[in-house]
């Protein structure tokens, strides 16, 4: 029999990409998804396949899955800024709310549960790289606290449940990821500057690109989440990301000279609120315990990404 996998926010980007590569690898996946911000296209391959379902559903209610469940993903939520400042409360409910629903689920199937942490835990970060060891610095009643204290209460809920009930969990604490299926209007860096640089406007670099993000392609976060799932043992958050630090404006510059027909220019517009001013993982912990690191570029990853985004729009 198959092992059986439940993924929440499985029409999301990172979602739908588990979905495949689980599926891929024999398992059974159950994709769970309430659609406020994933899309049905994103998994609309693996729909008929066989060894895959998808439940319309919002993981904040009671949740009910029949059979067996080995394992259990919990993705579901706005990550984008853009999305989490439209979207607050569900942010928080998804965060909190639908942690508990998971958890409680993977205790009652004795599933082994992973839960998708973020670099935002770690706030406008005073430590620089981000170590798992370091507490973080976050405005709790800032825009960006709905996402940040949402995930901090996910990691504390989720060691809860391991040191009471025994149960065995996995923390990612994912820094920025990514790659085809990021939608094009989630306001997210990477998604906006490429749309923007197709389609001729200004690239809106925010304050004055000097901060700092460090870009992981997606297939080496699937890979890293893979084997934090099945290969190790360790309950505690791991961070997983690419080290690869560069500045927005840097990045921008970047995008634009892999888009050489682009008559785009740079413009600068006001830095959002409690804009992280720097971020970069520490990858030793996963170096060690997973024997992982990202291996795709950042041009290589970008090239990727911005054939997606042609096709998308229609532009050769
Ligand atoms: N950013 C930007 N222009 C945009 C969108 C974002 O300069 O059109 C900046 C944003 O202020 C932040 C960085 O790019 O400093 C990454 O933003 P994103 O929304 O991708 O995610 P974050 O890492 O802040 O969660």
């Amino acid at each position: 029999m198959p092992k059986r996998i439940l993924i929440t926010g499985a029409a999301g980007f990172i979602g739908s990409h588990l979905c495949d590569r689980f599926w891929e690898e024999g398992f059974e996946v159950i994709g769970m998804d309430n659609l406020s911000t994933g899309s049905l296209e994103n998994i609309a391959h693996l729909i008929g396949k066989g060894r895959f379902t998808f439940l319309h559903y919002d993981v904040t209610n009671f949740v009910h899955v029949p059979g067996e469940l080995d394992y259990i993903l919990h993705f579901a939520s706005p990550a984008s800024p853009a999305d989490y400042l439209r979207m607050p409360i569900q942010t928080l409910k998804v965060g909190a709310l639908g942690t508990h629903k998971c958890l409680g689920l993977a205790r009652a199937k004795r599933a082994t549960i992973l839960l998708a942490s973020t670099s935002e835990v770690y706030g406008d970060p005073l430590q620089h790289p981000q170590k798992e060891s370091y507490w973080g610095n976050v405005n709790p009643i800032g825009v960006r606290g709905v996402y940040d204290e949402a995930k901090r209460f996910m990691e504390a809920m989720a060691i809860a449940y391991h040191r009471y009930h025994g149960i065995p969990v996995r923390i990612a604490r994912i820094f920025n990821t990514y790659g085809p299926r990021m939608r094009l209007d989630d306001g997210r860096v990477l998604p906006n500057f490429i749309g923007q640089a197709l389609r001729h406007e200004p690239l809106t670099v925010y304050g004055d690109g000097s901060q700092t993000r460090s870009f992981c392609y997606i297939d080496d976060l699937v890979e890293g989440i893979f084997r934090l799932l099945l290969h190790t043992d360790y309950p505690y958050p791991v961070n997983l990301g690419n080290p690869e630090e560069v500045s927005i404006l840097q990045f921008a510059q970047e995008i634009l000279t892999k888009i050489p027909e682009s008559r785009s220019k740079i413009v600068f517009c006001p830095l959002p609120e409690d804009d992280p001013r720097v971020r970069q993982p520490d990858i030793s912990l996963a170096k060690e315990l997973l024997k992982w690191e990202p291996r795709i570029s950042r041009s290589e990853g970008l090239a990727r990404s911005i054939s997606y985004f042609r096709q998308k729009l229609g532009i050769r």
